[in-house]
């Protein structure tokens, strides 16, 4: 189903909608970073109004299906076999108990359900268990998606087949920081999965992780890649990084939160028919910056359960975080999942 604004009205918005556009400029983007805080959340909330509900978040839900052994470096990572973090590996879980989790996952109000498999890309039998764990969650009425690594056309196909709605693959940072964080893959390997999925037609969950030492010029460059794609990701995670100890991130500085904020905000104002995921990072984050980040343009965030290896407030805290500001779970979209394909992810696999 394609996301489709809503028709703008003034009393959304005193001005209509800016177009969407595909041929952002580095200094163009670089420039909306730089704006006066205020000029910049108003620019955003602006758009948001003009293709969203402002007071409706979309409910993700995210389970680890495979977990740890990832013969990856992404040096944010607890779940890459580079790096003794202490996390306790499993196996690709069992379809029944994934079916289990979706079902919690759907009675606690979630719409969508994401897997996470800690895979540099599947092996051909591990995906069709993949696809069996799509059908049963799309049986629920569920939208799924999924976050597997890099996949061939081939699999992204079987995937789309089984009805998978999104597919959560992040480009983490810009093309010219990306060497400090991966040398495993390249930026190219990632451009070719998500072309794949696309191809593939299924919508596309894509971003990125603020905090790791990329300065603003990349985090333009990041959003400027996505934003430029012949399509904008339906979906786009920003991610806050979470410092595991015993990855090479550890002791990264904070990040401003006003910089985190800009970042949804910027995001928002590049891809303005595209749900901003608040992802990782939120459970560090205080109900007042969470609020920021809403106000920037954040639509989505993943709810219970536990981010793939990290930690994401619980359902409790959400709830009243929820009711006190008179925001609601946006609905599932009508008829169910999308009738296209489903994902994204914590940054724990920002993969
Ligand atoms: S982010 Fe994904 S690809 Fe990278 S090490 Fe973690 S699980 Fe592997």
């Amino acid at each position: 189903m394609e996301l489709r604004p809503r028709a703008w009205s003034p009393l959304m918005s005193p001005t209509p909608p800016e177009s969407i556009r595909h041929d952002w400029t580095l200094e163009e983007v670089e420039a909306l970073f730089a704006l006066p805080f205020m000029d910049l959340m108003f620019r955003a909330q602006l758009l948001h109004r003009a293709h969203h509900d402002p007071n409706s978040v979309q409910l993700a839900t995210l389970l680890s299906i495979k977990t740890g052994a990832c013969p990856e470096d992404c040096a944010y990572c607890p779940q890459s076999v580079h790096y003794d973090t202490g996390l306790a590996r499993s196996a690709l879980l069992e379809v029944a108990a994934v079916r289990e989790a979706a079902g919690r996952a759907r009675d606690a109000g979630a719409t969508r359900f994401c897997m996470g498999a800690a895979w540099r890309s599947p092996k051909d039998r591990d995906l069709r268990v993949v696809a069996a764990m799509v059908r049963e969650v799309r049986a629920l009425g569920l939208e799924t998606c999924a976050t597997l690594g890099m996949l061939t056309p081939g699999q992204a196909a079987e995937l789309k087949d089984a009805g998978l709605d999104y597919y959560n693959h992040n480009l983490d940072t810009s093309a010219e920081f990306y060497g400090e964080i991966i040398t495993t893959r390249t930026y190219q390997d990632r451009l070719d999965t998500l072309e794949a999925v696309r191809a593939a037609g299924i919508h596309v969950c894509c971003g990125g992780i603020v905090g790791m030492g990329e300065t603003v010029t990349d985090r333009a460059r990041l959003l400027r890649t996505l934003a430029t794609l012949p399509q904008h990701p339906e979906s786009v995670p920003i991610n806050r990084l979470v410092k595991v100890p015993g990855t090479p991130l550890a002791d990264q500085p904070e990040v401003d939160p006003f910089d985190f904020v800009r970042a949804i905000a910027v995001a928002r104002v590049l891809m303005p028919r595209a749900h901003v995921r608040l992802s990782a990072g939120r459970e560090a984050m205080s109900d007042e910056l969470q609020a920021l980040c809403l106000l920037a343009g954040a639509n989505s965030i993943f709810y219970g359960e536990r981010l793939l290896t990290t930690g994401n407030p619980d359902v409790e805290r959400d709830r009243q975080l929820f009711a006190r500001l008179k925001v609601t779970a946006e609905k599932a979209p009508a008829g169910g999942a999308h009738t296209s394909s489903g994902h994204e992810a914590s940054h724990a696999r920002a993969g």
